[in-house]
């Protein structure tokens, strides 16, 4: 007995001086061989508050090693059979609370700060930031005005994981899509979602600058840092298994929006948790389904733009191409912001811009293929009709030879009132000669030649608008034409900030959307 008691004291001394050391591995295995022989001499025994103290430790200090290592699950796992033991443990509290918080699940971090004391100065932060975090879930309201007026300095801020009114359905577009469950307003949030994990390289000019072999590597690091998370926390391991792999996607069934909140402990009824990983599946669905930075549809928030990163999010991958796109996407450290952008009316596909849908068709079914999609949406059937007919092809390659881009604009225009073109389709073909049009207008030669036959700016920049949506370079000539009209006064124009809502999104107020704008502007 006494000889069982000696060897119990010697491995907790051991596998504390390694926890103090911070040797995370090395005091998991110390403290687990710990907890193994005192569980089993407190079967033995009588019941023995000594013991199952020791025991409560020994599990609280192993769930903190493990939260050290990102190993949240098992370190849940851990707090919880602490807290079996003394409900009221004050440390094993504490770190359930901190694990909670990383994994986002604010409300159930609340409880556990809550169940402390909240006397001590470090508890009462917690409980703080995890009250404005389970706001500003449920709300989705961001306001990162004061981190984009001081030009990005300073910590990123800390955003919460938030579900606007979405839903998941089976789309015309392709296999599964998110869907809107009510009316909402351009500029409005449907989703911030955080990367299950992300890779990012320094980069000095474009992507394209970026060598094949450090593209690669990311990719490799990015993989294994998914390979990893996932083979931690079962939960993720659910959910990864029901995104889309590529293949099938008709057949794959409609996973309820809820299980992707952070608060959901299950992941469904075929509870697949205990599979092992399948790399060649895992690559595969990161194939299908990893977003970068550099999208057109997308704005990273950081100050200089010399990062380049690839990342996973499981909602926003479900959100399918189409080049009449309603939604743009901001990057925020880890997170991912999407928002509307145009006005959708309940019911309707929420729809990125895989790539530029401010060129034409040609160009658009090439980028296609790279994505492996072939886009059916209603502007590429449209296109699909109308270049073929003699009159547009002759444009679209006087347009590559170097033909004047005022006389390009004023034969399409012209064209298009001879085909009695709609409206709305005249959008369609101004977004794919979008560059002729905007190199026209920023031709003092071609303004003065064909301004007064061609339709204004502002009546080109509307109607390609309302096809592609609030965009960067959309905004940016509009900008230029009000500081022109205003003789470099300050642009105060509504119209400006609504189409700067569209792009950016509803995350700051007035003041701070200046300071947008003229990022925009120096772009
Ligand atoms: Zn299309």
């Amino acid at each position: 007995m006494a000889e069982e008691e000696e060897q119990l004291q010697q491995l907790r001394a051991k596998a504390t001086e390694l926890f103090i050391r911070e040797e995370w591995n090395a005091s998991i295995e110390a403290y687990s061989h710990f907890i193994t022989l005192c569980t089993q001499k407190l079967f033995r025994s009588h019941p023995n508050q000594k013991l199952r103290r020791s025991l409560c430790i020994a599990l609280c200090n192993r769930a903190e090693a493990r939260s050290k290592l990102k190993d949240f699950h098992s370190a849940l796992q851990d707090c919880n059979h602490a807290l079996e033991l003394d409900n009221t443990h004050s440390k094993t509290l504490l770190c359930k609370g901190k694990i909670l918080l990383c994994l986002n699940r604010y409300s159930s971090a609340l409880e556990c700060f809550r169940a402390l004391d909240g006397n001590t100065e470090s508890v009462s932060g917690y409980l703080e930031r995890c009250k404005t975090l389970e706001l500003l879930s449920k709300t989705g309201c961001l306001d990162l005005s004061d981190w984009v007026s001081n030009g990005f300095r300073g910590k990123v801020p800390e955003l919460a994981e938030h579900i606007g009114p979405v839903e998941i359905r089976k789309s015309e577009i392709s296999g599964r899509g998110l869907f809107v469950t009510k009316n909402i307003d351009a500029g409005s949030l449907m989703l911030v979602t955080k990367a299950i994990a992300m890779e990012r390289s320094i980069i000095m000019g474009g992507v394209q600058d970026l060598s094949e072999d450090a593209q690669l590597a990311m990719w490799k690091n990015f993989i294994d840092k998914v390979f990893e998370f996932v083979g931690k926390c079962p939960k993720t391991r659910g959910l990864i298994n029901r995104l889309s792999c590529g293949e099938n996607e008709d057949e794959l069934e409609v996973p309820d929006v809820g299980l992707f909140r952070p608060e959901s402990e299950c992941v469904g009824k075929d509870v697949e948790v205990e599979v092992a990983v399948d790399m060649v599946k895992l690559v595969g669905t990161l194939d299908a389904n990893s977003l970068t930075e550099d999208a057109v549809s997308a704005n990273v928030m950081r100050r200089g733009n010399d990062c380049y990163g690839v990342g996973l999010w499981l909602l926003p991958s479900f959100i399918n191409h189409s080049c009449i796109p309603n939604a743009r996407r901001l990057h925020v450290g880890d997170y991912l912001v999407v928002h509307a952008s145009k006005d959708l009316k309940a019911g309707e596909e929420i729809t990125f811009a895989y790539f530029d849908p401010l060129c034409g068709l040609s160009k658009r079914k090439e980028m296609s293929v790279n994505w492996g999609i072939h886009c059916k949406c209603k502007r590429c059937r449209f296109e699909g009709e109308v270049f073929s007919k003699q009159e547009i092809r002759e444009i679209e390659i006087g347009l590559e030879r170097g033909m004047d881009v005022g006389g390009v604009v004023y034969k399409l225009e012209e064209q298009m009132k001879r085909f009695k073109v709609r409206v709305k389709e005249k959008g369609y073909l101004r977004a794919s000669f979008w560059e002729a049009y905007s190199q026209a207008y920023r031709s003092e030669r071609a303004m003065k030649r064909w301004g007064r036959r061609i339709p204004t700016l502002e009546v080109v920049v509307d109607s390609v608008t309302d096809v592609v949506g609030g965009d960067h370079r959309l905004l940016k000539m509009m900008l230029v034409e009000e500081l022109k009209k205003n003789s470099g006064g300050v642009v105060e124009k509504d119209k400006v900030f609504k189409m700067a809502r569209e792009v950016f999104g509803k995350v700051v107020k007035k003041q701070a959307m200046k300071t947008l704008l003229e990022l925009c502007i120096g772009d």
